[in-house]
């Protein structure tokens, strides 16, 4: 947790702006963008991965989804279509082991995923 870059950003000591904040979750630019929206949707509480969720964390796992749903709509592609993308271990290319959620959006992409 000491060296993790997600709680680095969620305590204001690394570059990034929040593009959703609560008391429980943050969102912000991925810093390497593969779509025009490319967000982070990132609960402050350090969860690795999916992995390690518990059976509490439900409704802030849940919350992920609605967090999701309007930051679709204020970047203006809830209609016309976004992906969210929850990379879990190394098969699927987690790279932060901190639990987010990519969103997407702002471009036609392909299925199935690479
Ligand atoms: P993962 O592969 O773990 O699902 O995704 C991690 C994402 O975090 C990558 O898309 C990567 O570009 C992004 N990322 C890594 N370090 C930083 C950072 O310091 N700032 C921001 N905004 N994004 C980061
Ligand atoms: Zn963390």
């Amino acid at each position: 947790m000491i060296d993790c870059v997600f709680c680095k950003i969620i305590a204001g000591k690394l570059e990034g702006e929040f593009v959703y904040q609560d008391d429980e979750i943050v969102a912000f630019r991925d810093i390497n963008p593969q779509a025009p929206v490319h967000i982070l949707i990132v609960p402050r509480k350090h969860i690795s991965s999916l992995n390690d969720v518990k059976p509490e964390d439900v409704p802030l796992i849940g919350k992920l989804a609605i967090v999701a749903q309007k930051i679709a709509k204020e970047f203006g592609v809830a209609e016309t279509g976004y992906r969210l993308i929850w990379n879990t271990g190394e098969n699927a290319g987690q790279w932060i082991y901190h639990v987010h959620i990519h969103l997407l959006g702002g471009r036609r992409m392909t299925w199935p995923p690479g």
